[in-house]
């Protein structure tokens, strides 16, 4: 046998690639002798590697005898390839090596990656490559998958954000292809080209064979093999053998929308209860000018939330709730800026004036010029590679695209470009930018978990020095329980006004402070998170701000008018939203419905705002929690601040008794039971199904089992329920922890009737039993062993961690460990047979509780 001389498959190499200084994975850039250019990236560090490959080709480009085809072919080209006929087996594969796989399609690309466990790349990769060599589009999946597709659509086509999306471009240029529609369906796939005399799948395969072409493909593998494995890798899977059918990368010179296009008004009547108003720009494409940011700088100044700003101007006049200004590249050679305000009542009587104010901030930030500390701000915030030699050209964009909005508006928004207004300012210097990174004094007790420092009948102090990651950071929470917010839904509806506290903590935000307030029924909890430095500062402001808590009647009846807003859109959410939300209101103790909120909002006043906090810190206890780049003795200190701010405006208040601050509490179902409840919602044109297993308190045993079990019939329910039943686009399966107890959900939404669905999913669950049953030993124990195979926890993730087992007063900081050493113990018999006990049908500890949702 004469040894085959080994193919030279690159055409160019770049080993050059520019990198950032602590950088120390290894890259490598290459264009294949096909035209496809390859970045491959090794990290000998990795436990996950990923693959993305693009190919530049997307929903403009559909056939218009075909909309939706180019969205139609991501869906198909996972459904089996010559190699690899099975439709399950890329799913299948990545499902049993701890992977995830994604696909969308945009109006100018279509992007398809995976992860998977680093050891399992290879294999991965084999399955992966042939979708691009040899897939097979075979007729039976072509009928199945346009019911995959429609039940896409049917989710959506009720969302408002859809609605307007398509409005949008269905109104441009006619014949551009911004205009066509995007998303597919029944009838635009299958049944009005059939009319027609086309055969859908003819298309198809013509529209694979013609796009998806070496040359307008690039592919980015992650791996922590070595750069030259990695490339080898290529020629194994035959990468330089994927077709090159000499496309160029298209570029739209022409903008969507023209002289007619512009200058209009239009009115769209939504389905949700908002009043909303966006002004949109046509914008260059920006994506050559990633280094300067010219768009971000302006959407910056337009979006900032600061005092002199657009949005603090048009709050003070009651007429906008929130605004959002927003850049970005639509598809190669066009974009749009918009400016998106949610209106008040009031300000929907206003909609000319709100859009004068705009138009004065626009020409307000011309007259200003560029300002270069800004944007370095912006640079710093960013964290960008920012290089100084950028800035005056960064600076004369900027100037340019100020410049190119003037001529395209109409004449009375010209002047209002030229006329100054009082109320505006440029934003000040943000006081929240980090400037100190050192680490803290170490402490002389190393814990790998949170230490209780402190105690008295107030509060609970919790405190971790970080000693792994070292970096300088840390997470504050601060937990107030008071009674009185359950006791009325009055009191939770006046309660949640302070939740507006969060809006007026932008600069902080900014400069990278995460910050959650979250009023409950059982009180509050503030999560502060990100650089140490003005931590504390931020931490005692959120409550000193709270206590004191004042709030104007304008400002009062904006937060009212979203409060109840927000309250009764719930009702026009997504399917499985609402069934989640009424799982909740069975078996949770103590919260309210949206509807007994709602009846409600209206009785609550200013002055029973106003004096809340008093009446709240009448009796209440408190928990502390630091993690991070922080001392012991920082900690004791925030806490004492933290308890004179509360105690100096209720001095006459008292600590709550021990029996008075239970955590939540939730209904335990009967063994053997089986409840379906049955709701109606009238918006979308699918309805939901939910099945919740209840599968007892927590436990190391528990939470291990009902995970793995999890793992084990997740790919099957995607397989089954969803690929081939066609029940719905949206199907999973999840193990939930509420409360402190473990479920097992099955969630189905789509468009059949949730008797059926219900059915089904019996069906589905004694098959997935069955597959568990005849699974080979060897690729349970995978499963087993690719459960923990995960890249360790952030320090936020820590964080969030430590802090559940501290609220939920369990205090396992050690759970997880102790789950992974259970876990690698189970056998599948113990699988199988918690499946018997608790699942299957019969079984003597089964308790299930099924919510469906019928639609209209
Ligand atoms: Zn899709």
């Amino acid at each position: 046998m004469t040894k085959k001389a080994k193919r030279n498959i690159v055409h160019k190499r770049f080993d050059s690639i520019v990198k950032g200084s602590q950088d120390t994975k290894k890259y490598r850039g290459l264009e294949l002798t096909n035209g496809l250019r390859v970045l491959l990236v090794s990290d000998s560090k990795t436990r996950v590697s990923a693959v993305a490959l693009d190919v530049k080709v997307g929903h403009l480009m559909d056939p218009w005898e075909l909309p939706g085809l180019a969205h139609f072919c991501e869906h198909m080209l996972f459904l089996g390839t010559a190699k690899y006929p099975s439709e399950r087996e890329y799913f299948k594969y990545l499902a049993a090596n701890n992977g995830d796989s994604n696909a969308y399609t945009d109006t100018d690309h279509t992007n398809y990656s995976f992860e998977v466990r680093s050891e399992k790349l290879y294999g991965a990769l084999d399955r992966f490559a042939q979708f691009f060599l040899d897939p097979q589009f075979t007729e039976s999946a072509t009928e199945r998958e346009v019911c995959a597709v429609n039940c896409e659509y049917l989710d959506k086509v009720n969302e408002d954000f859809w609605r307007c999306l398509q409005v949008e471009r269905s109104l441009s240029k006619p014949g551009h292809d911004y205009s066509k529609f995007a998303i597919g369906n029944k009838k635009t796939l299958l049944e009005d080209p059939r009319t027609k005399g086309i055969e859908p799948r003819d298309v198809l395969l013509d529209f694979y064979k013609n796009w998806y072409s070496s040359d307008i493909m690039t592919c980015c593998i992650v791996g922590k093999e070595s750069l030259d494995v990695l490339e080898s890798y290529l020629g194994s899977f035959k990468f330089d053998a994927i077709k090159n059918t000499r496309k160029e990368r298209k570029i739209w010179k022409d903008s969507p929308f023209g002289p007619d296009q512009l200058a209009k008004r239009i009115e769209i009547v939504p389905i949700q209860n908002t009043g909303q108003v966006s002004i949109k720009f046509p914008f260059p494409d920006l994506n050559g000018e990633f280094l300067s940011q010219p768009g971000d700088y302006i959407a910056h100044l337009i979006g900032h939330e600061g005092p002199g700003s657009l949005l603090s101007e048009l709050k003070r006049l009651g007429w906008v709730i929130s605004l959002e200004a927003d850049n970005h590249t639509i598809a190669s050679g066009f974009g749009v800026f918009s400016v998106t305000m949610d209106l008040s009542t009031e300000g929907l009587e206003h909609v000319d004036d709100v859009i004068q104010l705009v138009f004065n901030f626009i020409g307000f930030l011309k007259s200003s010029g560029p300002q270069k500390w800004i944007h370095d701000e912006l640079a710093e915030l960013n964290a960008v590679d920012f290089r100084f030699d950028d800035v005056k050209h960064t600076m004369e964009k900027a100037s340019i695209l100020a410049e190119c909005l003037h001529p395209k508006i109409r004449k009375n928004f010209e002047t209002a470009l030229k006329t100054s207004h009082h109320a505006f300012n440029l934003p000040e210097k943000n006081e929240y930018i980090p400037s100190k990174f050192d680490q803290k004094p170490r402490e002389p007790v190393k814990s790998g978990y949170p230490r209780l420092i402190s105690e008295d009948e107030w509060i609970q102090v919790w405190f971790k020095q970080d000693n792994e990651y070292n970096s300088p950071k840390q997470g504050i929470m601060f937990a107030l329980t008071t009674p009185l917010v359950a006791k009325k839904s009055k009191n939770v509806v006046a309660f949640k006004s302070l939740d507006t506290i969060i809006e007026e903590t932008y600069n902080a935000r900014l400069a990278g402070l995460e910050c959650q307030f979250e009023s409950s029924s059982s009180g509050v909890q503030i999560r502060v998170f990100g650089y140490d430095e003005k931590q504390s500062l931020f931490a005692k402001h959120l409550v000193n701000r709270m206590a004191n808590f004042q709030v104007n009647r304008l400002c009062f009846d904006i937060s009212f008018e979203s409060l109840k807003r927000t309250l009764t859109n719930h009702a026009f959410s997504q399917p499985h939203d609402l069934s989640a939300h009424f799982i909740d209101l069975l078996v949770v103790d103590n919260i309210w419905s949206k509807e007994q909120l709602l009846a409600v909002c209206d009785s609550v006043t200013l002055e029973d705002v106003h004096g809340f906090a008093i009446k709240m810190l009448q009796a209440f206890h408190m928990e502390l929690f630091v993690h991070g780049n922080s001392t012991e003795k920082d900690t004791l200190q925030l806490s004492k601040e933290l308890s004179d701010i509360l105690k100096s405006v209720a001095p006459n208040s008292r600590p709550l008794k021990r029996d008075e601050h239970n955590p939540h509490r939730e209904l335990q179902l009967i063994n053997g039971h089986e409840h379906v409840y049955r709701h109606f919602q009238k918006t979308h044109d699918v309805g939901c199904v939910e099945v919740a297993f209840q599968i007892g308190v927590q436990s190391t045993y528990n939470n291990s089992v009902n995970k793995l079990l999890n793992e084990l019939i997740k790919n099957p329910a995607y397989t089954i329920l969803r690929t081939n039943e066609a029940l719905g686009y949206n199907v999973s399966t999840e193990s939930r922890l509420n409360d402190g107890n473990v479920y097992l959900h099955v969630i189905v939404q789509g468009p059949e009737s949730a008797d059926h669905v219900l059915e089904r999913i019996e069906v589905f669950l004694e098959s997935a039993r069955e597959e568990i049953v005849a699974m080979p030993q060897e690729d349970f124990d995978y499963q087993v062993w690719a459960m923990f195979k995960e890249n360790p926890p952030t320090l936020s993730q820590c964080f969030s961690m430590f802090w559940s087992e501290i609220h939920s007063r369990q205090y396992n900081f050690g759970r997880n460990k102790e789950v992974r050493g259970i876990s690698k113990r189970i056998t599948k018999e113990e699988v199988i047979n918690f499946f018997d006990r608790k699942i299957r049908k019969g079984g003597a500890e089964r308790r299930k509780l099924a919510l469906g949702l019928w639609k209209k």
